[in-house]
């Protein structure tokens, strides 16, 4: 039997695993978390996923209360800025896309031909909602998808059915913290000091990790959560790591804090905007906004991207410090090798553009969970939660490696570099495909990732990847149910975005 986990790492992925597993196992498992005084957090990581609600529903956390205590804000999706050319805009949605007649209205809108109302905005509401700023809740704290709101208990990704309509920007920092509030007083026990070595038997396994002041940490599962420097899994294990840089550019990053008068509006949604060496991120929280520049160093310097960022997002606020990040970018062969889980950055992160890290983390907490060992350790449960992670991880490469191969833009050597730049397997004869006809399920990455076809299609469309024809199908069909239902979209966004309050003012109210 397996009684004990000791996890090293107390950031955004040591303290979710620490409180998730507390929720799963109760009693029944000992938990402790050892985390370095001096070791920051990396301090970033503050958009997600729509199914991050699977986890806070399952620690039975209220929104309405561990929101505010997160500075957090709500996400209906990301503004893409400057990808499809200079000056232009679309939206990544969390929404379906719907189907008329057995065709999704990506089809229609395509068949229709009538391009006086972009992709996203005749074919989702959210883009709206983007637009004029709403809160996908009304003051009265009910969603606006009424069918959709309320707990979902304790169930996990696999079990997700419908579109969430939004997800969380939040508070990197203040999010660990409350974590480690809850987990704590479910009686996870927290060592604050430094892990000086990490101790193996004869076989390889860990045994126990020695601490600078606190003596051995021993226990039976290792879970490492220290980062990109992978200390028990890369460092002392020695397990291989996968780069990614083949087919992704970015290596670096730097991020800035930046506070926001309250009383002005706020986006509900992250911008990702394209530059000339990368890309820059804003991810707007209560009181401040979050800012970073995704670059590569082969074309820009760190000090020149400190400059156009500190430029577009603080012009003259020289105090605030900026966060300069040397990414790892791939992933481990294995994330659970003998007694030891990486989960985090520990591994794997492929680049921040569609917010994938913290889905990663909960993805591996509940393979985990799933997949959670015995005194056999058995080798085909452990082959089975590698095989997951690793696939997650692949998936999303491609669809983030598509973002760069779809772009519309060849104007500086980084963008050129981009095109040029090798790709995944798979991908090329996808990208082939979605020249010819949409993307659907059968046809995007075909193992679990978390993104459906509809962002896939999203994307292409958005960045100006428009099949050849449309479905030829459709010129043999009545497309008067695919019009009436562009009119409901439209109707239904306009009756929304008069109904809803601002983002700012729900916000507000629930930080009262
Ligand atoms: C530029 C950038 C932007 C990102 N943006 C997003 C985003 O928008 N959305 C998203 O989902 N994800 C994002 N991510 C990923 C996200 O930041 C991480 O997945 C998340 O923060 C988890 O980090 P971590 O806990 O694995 O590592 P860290 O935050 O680095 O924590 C490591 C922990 O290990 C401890 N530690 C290290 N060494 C020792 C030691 N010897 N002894 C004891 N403790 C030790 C440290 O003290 C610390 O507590 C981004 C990442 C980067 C790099």
């Amino acid at each position: 039997m397996i009684r004990s986990v000791v996890i090293v790492g107390g950031g955004t992925a040591g303290w979710m695993t620490a409180s998730y597993l507390k929720a799963a196992f109760d009693d029944r498992l000992d938990v402790t978390l050892v985390e370095s005084p001096q070791v920051r957090r990396i301090g970033v990581g503050e958009a997600t996923f729509s199914t991050v609600r699977h986890f806070f529903d399952y620690l039975g956390l209220d929104e309405a209360d561990w929101l505010p205590k997160c500075a957090g804000g709500y996400k209906l999706g990301i503004r893409f800025e400057n990808w499809a050319g200079d000056g232009e805009h679309f939206y990544h949605p969390f929404e379906r896309l719907r189907v008329v007649d057995g065709f999704s209205v990506a089809d229609w809108w395509l068949a229709l031909g009538d391009r006086s109302e972009s992709f996203d905005r005749s074919c989702f509401i959210t883009t709206a909602l983007c637009e004029a700023k709403r809160s996908p809740r009304l003051l009265d704290g009910s969603l606006f998808s009424s069918g959709l709101d309320g707990s979902l208990g304790r169930s996990t990704l696999d079990e997700q059915r419908a579109q969430f309509p939004y997800a969380y920007h939040f508070d990197a920092d203040k999010v660990a913290e409350y974590l480690a509030g809850i987990a704590t007083k479910n009686g996870v026990r927290h060592i604050v000091d430094d892990v000086k070595h990490v101790a193996q038997d004869e076989r390889g396994w860990i045994t126990h990790v020695r601490t600078a002041g606190h003596g051995d940490v021993a226990g039976d599962l290792f879970v490492d959560c220290t980062g990109f420097r992978g200390l028990l899994i890369n460092q002392t294990l020695g397990t291989a790591f996968e780069s990614f840089e083949d087919v992704l550019p970015n290596n670096r990053a730097v991020a800035l804090r930046v506070p926001r008068d309250e009383a002005t509006d706020m986006n509900p949604y992250t911008t990702a905007r394209a530059m000339n060496a990368g890309w820059m991120w804003t991810i707007p929280l209560f009181r401040r906004n979050g800012n970073g520049y995704v670059y590569s160093d082969r074309f820009i310097s760190p000090e020149e991207a400190e400059r156009e960022l500190r430029q577009a997002v603080a012009p003259g606020r020289d105090d605030l410090e900026a966060n300069h990040i040397r990414m790892r970018i791939g992933r481990n062969r294995d994330s659970w090798v003998n007694n030891c889980v990486a989960i985090g950055l520990s591994s794997a992160f492929v680049e921040p553009l569609e917010s994938t890290g913290i889905f990663f983390i909960q993805h591996g907490i509940e393979q985990l969970v799933r997949y959670f060992p015995d005194e056999r350790w058995d080798p085909v449960s452990i082959a089975a939660y590698n095989d997951r992670v690793a696939h997650a991880v692949e998936g999303v490469k491609e669809f983030l490696v598509l973002h760069y191969k779809s772009a519309r833009r060849d104007d500086t050597p980084y963008w050129k570099e981009a095109k040029l730049r090798a790709m995944p397997e798979g991908l090329r004869a996808r990208l082939d495909l979605a020249d010819s006809r949409l993307l659907d399920e059968e046809t995007i990455y075909p193992r679990y990732h978390g993104f459906e076809s509809y962002s896939w299609n999203a994307m292409n469309l958005g960045l100006g990847r428009i099949p050849r024809t449309p479905a030829p199908a459709l010129a043999h069909m009545d497309p008067a149910n695919a019009r009436a239902e562009f009119a409901r979209i439209k109707a239904e966004a306009d009756e929304l975005v008069a109904a809803l309050p601002s983002c700012h003012e729900y916000l507000a109210k629930i930080n009262d």
